[in-house]
């Protein structure tokens, strides 16, 4: 196991570079200069840092990507490895950016001398090395390495645990039911693993929100004769294109196979192997259409991305998620829970009421404070340097987000839902 996560954290170290080198590379250079690497004039130069810069501004984006990519791809310890490395890099492209745009102001880049011209060719040929190194790093980023693995909660219910969301297990002679389905390469090994607690099909499937690394393989058991579950609005996002506002990147459909087929607006009830499932969709949190999953004679939540134990939680804002509705579901579904529940997160390990109480009083403090500080006029761009999150940075900050990016997403967020200041 060990051994195989070192493997993983090594490969998401390795790619992220080579990847971006490589990208930069092939957007920023003109096509002719691929094959003579050396810069005849200064005026290639200064063509080749417009480029340069205004592509950087835009990689800066695409690493914010990838920082869910891996989130996405990546069991927990992975993610808190590669994040630190991630937020290196990212700095050393926003740096980079900065200095060629000061460059480009002050002429210096017109008055580059020889010796500037051979270090230039020197960093061109460091990419074209990046730009054939990614390709094979590129290809070992796969799944051969996760293993799937039962967990027992009770005789009929379990979780698995692999790459992406906790996947919860029901069992019994009416058939299975299973919650989230992780990444599509992975079904057959979550099936094998499922089969090896009960043999009988998979008869639901019950999405606890769209995101891939939680329904990644919704067409694979749909085509095994599995029923799709969900909120209606997780229906409505994977059967239409969406934007990145920031990035202009737009993600297409999700196959039709995917999309849920049976979907209710708040609350569903599901009857078998003699537990009562309820399904509890509240307000917008992680997205606009998370759902809590409720075995209520087990005493057992599964609560997707509304609970997660790396860090900070992404809130995605694009998706129709909201800090306010992230706690107000929260106290909705504490005020269900006893000291007995246990309580299955997106991603970690099984919790009980007090870690959720505890999460959920987190971010009611960041919010609290970061509505008092935008009522006091504070602009949301300097939030990030008020000490609002530094005293849980200790224990949240190594994962998805650091404080200040999440004071800063909770303020824009905020903002939003206040009546505009007054001159
Ligand atoms: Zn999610």
């Amino acid at each position: 196991m060990s051994l195989h996560n070192a493997l993983r954290a090594t490969q998401c170290l390795a790619l992220t570079p080579f990847l971006y080198c490589a990208y930069l590379f092939r957007a920023c250079i003109p096509r002719s200069t691929h094959r003579t690497l050396v810069l005849h004039t200064e005026s290639q130069l200064r063509t080749l840092f417009l480029r340069a810069e205004r592509q950087l501004r835009i990689l800066v984006l695409h690493i914010e990507h990838l920082r869910l990519s891996i989130h996405f791809l990546c069991a927990p310890q992975i993610v808190t490895a590669a994040f630190p490395l991630i937020h290196f890099v990212n700095r050393i492209f926003a740096t980079t950016s900065t200095l060629i745009t000061e460059s480009l102001h002050s002429g210096r880049i017109n008055r580059a001398t020889p010796a500037q011209l051979s270090v230039m060719n020197k960093i061109l040929s460091l990419i074209i090395l990046c730009i054939l190194v990614g390709p094979f790093t590129r290809a070992q980023e796969n799944f051969d390495s996760v293993k799937v693995v039962p967990h027992k909660l009770t005789d009929h219910l379990y979780f698995l645990t692999g790459a992406g969301g906790n996947i919860g297990v029901l069992v019994g002679p009416d058939g299975t039911v299973i919650v989230d389905d992780q990444f599509a390469p992975l079904s057959n090994r979550i099936n094998g693993a499922i089969k090896t607690i009960d043999p009988g099909d998979i008869r639901f499937v019950i999405n606890t929100h769209l995101h891939g690394d939680h329904s990644g393989g919704n067409e694979n058991f749909t085509h095994m004769g599995a029923t799709v579950i969900a909120q209606e609005n997780v229906r409505k996002r994977m059967s239409t294109s969406s934007t990145n506002l920031a990035t202009k990147e737009v993600t297409p459909p999700r196959d039709p196979a995917a999309w849920p087929v049976l979907t209710f607006p708040t609350t569903m009830s599901v009857h078998l192997n003699g537990e009562d499932i309820e399904l509890v969709h509240l307000d917008p949190a992680h997205t606009d259409g998370d759902v809590a999953i409720w075995f209520k004679s087990a005493n057992v939540f599964h609560l997707g991305d509304m609970f997660v134990t790396y860090g900070y939680p992404y809130i995605d804002y694009g998706n129709g998620g909201s800090i306010n509705g992230f706690i107000s579901s929260l106290d909705r579904l504490i005020g269900l829970m006893d000291d007995k529940t246990r309580i299955i997160p997106g991603h970690g390990p099984v919790c009980n009421k007090a870690d959720v109480q505890k999460f959920r009083d987190t971010l009611a403090d960041i919010r609290d404070q970061t509505l008092a500080a935008l009522k006091k006029g504070k602009p949301v761009s300097e939030l990030g340097s008020l000490p609002i999150a530094s005293k849980y940075d200790a224990t949240w900050g190594g994962g998805f987000l650091k404080g200040k990016d999440f004071v800063i997403q909770v303020g824009e967020n905020l903002k939003a839902s206040l009546p505009p200041s007054k001159k």
